[in-house]
């Protein structure tokens, strides 16, 4: 970790400070929107039944990918948030993404403000977030950019940091892909794992609603979360989730997302069993042992590597044959299948590998 990430992790202020929480997880849910008073404060009384809930959610200003969409109704809502907190008690939230946003939400008395994944990726737009607030002690949560940039994350972190704010938290929400999967959002698990690696004691929240998509996936995806040790969930909850003016598929009733919140199982992070921690002691040193095999191999597959590029450029012969390529993959693929290993992973390490011995041999 440079000098500077640990400073940033020794000064940042801890959660239980800007959002006092006895439950885990700690929930901040509410609509994508607000659209009017009578969907907020609905939304609102519901949520607040959970014991989780701590604070409400609802977007103003709506970033949209294509015009002509719902794109928030605007200062106005902000009234409604204020009557959200006075009614419930719960602390309120929501998206800035200019400097004007963040001087209406400091007029207004909202608790929280978090940085949305399409401004995230522009290190100007959070440039002028951060210049904004200046000097307001202010708690603000930064969402992972559209596009699996790790760097561009730390770097909006590290810039609010810069302006003084302290209360700092990341939401990961996954990130683009424009290949067909599952979700809407690839959630690549390692990257806010190797966040929480280089920031350990940043809060890390959850966004299951973004990740997924559609409702069906939102408990399986918060019970991931909470199985990898991350406490926090932001989780988009409409009255009437179907007639949503964005969202509307991952969107649940609070009744439901209460339910959902009583289903999901904590895990103990502490261990106390002697027996359970030799176990593991001797579970982790067999898979070390294998890791260092896979090292050890690796390096020695680089060797022939380097050989063949050689022998290749003597004869002139290109470093890439694709067909051999494609054989070798197959090849892998139907023994890894026979193992029982998922195929996908089994490509995904190829690729890497493969990609790895053609820059060798050039
Ligand atoms: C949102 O939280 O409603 C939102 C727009 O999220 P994201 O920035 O993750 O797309
Ligand atoms: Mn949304």
């Amino acid at each position: 970790m440079t000098e500077q990430l640990k400073k940033l992790n020794k000064d940042i202020l801890p959660i239980a400070q800007w959002l006092p929480h006895d439950r885990v997880p700690w929930v901040i849910a509410g609509p994508c929107s607000a659209e009017s008073a009578e969907q907020v404060l609905a939304t609102a009384r519901g949520l607040a039944k959970s014991p989780h809930v701590k604070a409400f959610r609802a977007g103003i200003w709506k970033p949209r990918t294509r015009p002509n969409s719902f794109e928030g109704i605007g200062e106005a809502g902000l009234d409604w948030l204020s009557r959200v907190k006075a009614e419930t008690g719960l602390l309120t939230a929501t998206e800035v993404a200019n400097k004007t946003h963040v001087e209406r939400c400091l007029e207004h008395g909202v608790d929280i403000l978090w940085i949305g994944a399409r401004t995230t990726v522009s290190p100007f737009a959070v440039q002028e977030i951060a210049d904004a607030l200046r000097g307001a002690d202010i708690p603000v949560l930064v969402k992972n950019p559209i596009n699996a940039e790790l760097g561009l994350w730390v770097g909006a972190i590290e810039r609010l940091y810069d302006a003084g704010i302290r209360k700092l938290g990341a939401i990961h929400r996954g990130f683009s892909t424009y290949v067909e999967m599952q979700f809407r959002n690839d959630p690549k698990w390692q990257i806010p794992i190797e966040l929480k690696r280089l920031l350990p004691d940043l809060p890390l929240i959850c966004d299951p609603s973004h990740i997924s998509g559609s409702r069906q996936f939102i408990e399986p995806l918060s019970q991931m979360a909470l199985d990898l040790g991350i406490q926090g969930l932001i989780i988009e909850s409409h009255i009437d989730p179907d007639r949503a003016l964005s969202d509307a598929k991952q969107q649940v009733t609070p009744e439901d997302l209460c339910r959902m919140l009583e289903r999901l199982r904590v895990r103990d992070t502490t261990i106390t069993d002697r027996d359970i921690k030799r176990q593991i002691a001797r579970l982790r040193a067999e898979i070390s042992q294998v890791d260092a095999k896979i090292i050890q191999d690796l390096a020695e597959r680089m060797k022939w590597v380097e050989e063949i590029g050689r022998l290749k450029q003597e004869h002139s012969i290109p470093v890439l044959q694709i067909n051999r390529w494609e054989n070798l993959l197959e090849d892998h693929i139907a023994k890894a299948q026979k193992t029982g290993l998922d195929t996908d992973f089994i490509k995904a390490l190829f690729e890497l590998i493969h990609a790895q011995a053609v820059k060798r041999q050039l």
